[in-house]
């Protein structure tokens, strides 16, 4: 199982006093108990960093070693900080084949805090890329015995050991005193393709009670294009669904959710700033995407010349 260490809090050294300092691939693999009964772990280089830090060309890196990877690999874990996980995830749904599985986990804890959750994690990270099974739900996280779809995964807690679920939808399945259990396979949608680069520029404007425009007019002068997080089935307030409709003019503007689960509507509301003026408008629909992962899916398909309707189908 090839195995990439990019940083995060599952390898953060609390003695690093001058910035955070990652223990390496193989003082992780160490912690981790009974790993050599389950598989055995083939360290890729990988750049470390905190997953706040991370990038879209990050992301396109971790997805190239993966699929440079030497033969002989039945599995892949990724362990990444917690705070990107669910982006990294997504692009990596995005860019690579379901050929075989790919798991990424994290902690919430240093290796050195007291009930430290990496080596649980790994370990079962490790399990669950070991499970041939898991391979059609294209990569998937695994936190705290639960596997989670890419698509569907969030971090939703700052501090809590269980910080991932899936709103809406669940996970696919879980742990069970080390035992693999799937629950559901979800169908493989989301891959676009591998790009030789991932440096366009997409801007994720928010919407908020009485926000105006500007932001939109401001990302439409800079960005490739511009995801729009709107209230519930896909609003925005007068200002800003009048500057939505003018930066479509100029660059996809894909629409999305700001609630946690759900699709957008297509043909319920009708009038200022409702879901089908924005469609009429040339907006893109983002559907159940949630924004993050609607601007990684975005940033893919404008690298790979994809036109943003057929990325974003209606
Ligand atoms: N700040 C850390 C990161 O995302 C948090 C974590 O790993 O849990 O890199």
């Amino acid at each position: 199982v090839l195995f990439l260490a990019t940083g995060g809090t599952v390898a953060l050294d609390s003695a690093g006093v001058a910035g955070p300092v990652h223990l390496p691939a193989a003082r992780l693999l160490a912690a981790v108990p009974n790993l050599a009964g389950v598989a055995t772990p083939v360290v890729a280089e990988a750049e470390c960093r905190r997953s706040s830090h991370v990038s879209p060309a990050d992301m396109r890196e971790i997805a190239a070693t993966i699929h440079a990877r030497p033969s002989g690999c039945s599995g892949v874990v990724v362990a990444h900080g917690t705070d990107t996980l669910e982006e990294t995830a997504y692009a990596l749904a995005l860019m690579l084949q379901p050929d075989l599985p790919v798991v990424l986990t994290g902690a919430m804890r240093r290796p050195a805090d007291i009930g430290a959750d990496g080596p649980a994690n790994l370990l079962a990270a490790f399990r669950v890329a070991a499970f041939e099974g898991v391979r059609a739900a294209g990569p998937v996280v695994v936190f705290a015995d639960e596997i989670h779809a890419a698509r569907d995964v969030t971090k939703v807690h700052t501090t809590a050991v269980a910080a991932f679920a899936s709103p809406g939808a669940g996970p696919i399945g879980r742990l069970t005193e080390g035992r693999v259990e799937l629950l559901r396979t979800p169908a493989d949608t989301d891959r676009l393709g591998l790009p030789q680069q991932l440096v366009g520029r997409v801007e994720l404007v928010w919407a908020a009670a009485g926000s105006d425009g500007r932001l939109i007019d401001a990302a439409s002068e800079i960005a490739d294009g511009i995801v729009v997080a709107a209230m519930g089935g896909g609003h925005l307030p007068p200002g800003m669904a009048a500057a939505a409709a003018r930066a479509a003019r100029r660059v996809p503007v894909v629409l999305t959710s700001r609630c946690a689960s759900g699709s957008l509507l297509r043909a319920t509301y009708e009038g200022t700033g409702s879901e089908q003026e924005l469609r009429a408008a040339g907006l893109l629909d983002g559907g159940g995407l949630a924004p993050v992962k609607a601007r990684l899916r975005l940033l893919v398909a404008l690298a790979l010349d994809i036109p943003p309707s057929v990325a974003f189908p209606t």
